[in-house]
């Protein structure tokens, strides 16, 4: 009667096998991108070990799947990527080699960001010969900042899941992350106000979501199809079409090679701009907030450059 008694308080203490914190285990989360461990840490502050399998100098479409990779995704408790096909050529593989129990391809513990908020650019067609199309939409989301607060709601729900005994702490810093954030955005949307209708030529279509947020216009690529890079033609048909479009900046990302920027800017005129594109990028971009806040001063200083 007794044993049946503890049984009880035990189970509604919420004590159970998955429970991390009561079995005294720091939960692990597996980032497939910088921006994403930031995102975690904002969360889980010291109560998770973050990891980014990637860091802001390489381009996240291609990565290698070394060993060291499976070694992290096994130990982890949660994963957490951009989806929409961005990891489709190392991510997958990783995870079957990796044969982990608890994070697997469709269990709830893999969270791809781009299934929970609503993608741009999706292709009307998919085909390959266009170059390296993302069939579910553009997969670089992490630069409008409305999606991190949707991905903020999914990751502290996911966590609490897995680590039962923290969920208060990750609800509470969720809310201040939440409430922080979202002041900041509307800020950020103020001071950005003079760059909305501005044209851009961007390297890679990786910073749509910025784009679009902010009501800057794509007027075109560096790239004549996504993934395949510059070339002289394509270069020449961009020259032209700044001939007749005014262009307010043409710009890459800090993994991405600066040289056909270069080249147009020289034959234009047109300012190029390094962007931070993720956290880490630059000096200004050491976190979540950085990250914003400073591809933005970026964008209004070229105004006066
Ligand atoms: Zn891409």
């Amino acid at each position: 009667m007794k044993k049946i008694f503890l049984f009880f308080i035990f189970t509604a203490a919420g004590f159970s096998a998955a429970d991390l914190s009561a079995a005294g285990k720091t939960p692990s989360i597996f980032a497939c991108e910088p921006e994403w461990a930031a995102l975690a840490t904002e969360i889980a502050g010291d109560r998770a070990k973050t990891y980014s399998a990637t860091a802001a100098a390489q381009d996240a479409h291609y990565i290698q799947a070394k060993p060291g990779l499976m070694a992290k995704i096994r130990n982890s408790d949660i994963v957490i990527c951009s989806g929409a096909e961005l990891e489709t050529g190392w991510l997958p593989l990783i995870l079957r080699k990796a044969g982990s129990s608890k994070v697997q391809e469709g269990g709830e513990n893999l969270i791809y960001a781009a299934d929970y908020v609503e993608t741009i650019e999706k292709p009307a067609r998919i085909d390959r010969s266009e170059g390296d199309v993302h069939p579910e939409g553009n997969p670089h989301i992490h630069l409008n900042p409305y999606n991190m607060l949707k991905i903020a709601d999914i990751l502290t729900e996911k966590l609490s899941a897995a680590d039962p005994g923290n969920a208060e702490f990750y609800s509470k810093s969720n809310k201040t992350f939440q409430k922080n954030f979202s002041a900041k955005i509307k800020e950020w949307e103020k001071k950005a106000a003079p760059l909305a209708g501005k044209n851009i030529i961007t390297n890679h279509k990786n910073m749509s979501y910025l784009f679009s947020w902010l009501k800057i216009k794509t007027a075109g690529t560096l790239e004549p199809k996504p993934g395949i890079p510059a070339t002289s033609k394509h270069l020449a048909g961009l020259k032209d079409m700044a001939k007749t479009e005014k262009i307010y900046a043409v710009v890459y990302a800090p993994f991405e090679s600066p040289r056909a920027a270069k080249w147009l800017s020289r034959q234009t005129g047109i300012k190029y701009l390094m962007l931070p594109y993720t956290v880490g990028g630059n000096a200004q971009s050491k976190t979540l907030y950085g990250l914003y806040e400073n591809s933005i001063d970026i964008l209004l200083e070229a105004a006066d450059k």
